[in-house]
């Protein structure tokens, strides 16, 4: 292949769909740079779990809706691992809250790492990417970001914004051998969907889903993966649900 080392930074790897993608890639024994922004224990912890499976991994601090801190970050990687050929933006944060409800600094912060966060790693892998002229992203959107939702409407719009930058980007950098793909998860079991809904409303929930049950971060690690490696190559621009077929 002409990426000789595939070397692949997970924001938000720390814990939740980033954690469990981390694990995926480190089976296959991919370099892994594990960014995190509060969760420091857990993702050292990974770190030395893939360590002494024999796997290269980083934890690296930054929060990604700083440039500065992206910039560091992305120097901490290529000093230690080389230069990422593979990002998954995945870090995000929710809110559950009447629009009439939310401030401008909820609005600022809601936008800023779940849509501004992709646009600077992007903007700081591409370079790379398209000098050895290959490279994958994957984006981690939401339904809420097709159908849209009520009570969060900040949070839909910041992953319809992730989605229509993950078609767009797909167009301008797949000639330079680049793939950008979104995963669009239904409710997936992690701390975020504990923080949103209660147990009874989980239950509710999962019995709405055709499959029977709520998603777990395994299930769109899988997905996370298969789109990251070479075979997935002719897939590009698309926006693939992981949500037991609900709608
Ligand atoms: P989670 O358990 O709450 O984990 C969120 C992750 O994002 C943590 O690793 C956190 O890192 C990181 N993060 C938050 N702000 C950050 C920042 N400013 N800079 C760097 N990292 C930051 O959430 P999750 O459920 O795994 O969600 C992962 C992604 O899937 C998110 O983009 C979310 O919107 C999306 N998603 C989730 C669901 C669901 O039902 N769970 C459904 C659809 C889409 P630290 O802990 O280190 O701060």
């Amino acid at each position: 292949m002409i990426h000789k080392k595939p070397v692949c930074l997970v924001t938000g790897g720390s814990r939740g769909i980033g954690q469990a993608i981390v694990m995926e890639l480190a089976q296959k024994g991919w370099s892994v740079a594990i960014n995190y922004h509060h969760s420091q224990q857990a993702a050292e912890n990974l770190m030395h779990k893939c360590l002494q499976a024999g796997v290269p991994a980083r934890a690296v601090c930054a929060d990604v809706s700083q440039s500065d801190a992206v910039e560091d970050m992305f120097k901490d990687i290529e000093n230690t691992l080389g230069p990422v050929t593979h990002l998954v933006n995945n870090a995000g944060v929710d809110l559950r809250c009447l629009l009439t409800d939310t401030s401008e600094e909820d609005w600022d912060r809601i936008m800023n790492v779940n849509l501004k966060g992709p646009f600077l790693c992007c903007r700081r892998a591409l370079p790379h990417m398209i000098h050895i002229r290959f490279g994958r992203i994957v984006n981690i959107a939401s339904t809420w970001g097709i159908c849209g939702a009520s009570f969060e409407s900040v949070y839909a719009a910041s992953k319809g914004g992730l989605i229509a930058l993950t078609k767009s980007l797909a167009s301008e950098v797949g000639p330079s051998g680049i793939t950008v793909n979104a995963i669009a998860p239904g409710p997936i079991q992690t701390a975020m969907l504990d923080s949103e809904l209660t147990g009874e409303e989980k239950k509710e929930l999962a019995a709405d889903i055709p499959a029977g049950r709520l998603g777990y971060p395994e299930d769109v690690a899988t997905l996370c993966s298969f789109l990251l490696s070479d075979p997935a190559g002719y897939i590009n621009g698309q926006i693939i649900g992981v949500d037991g077929g609900w709608k």
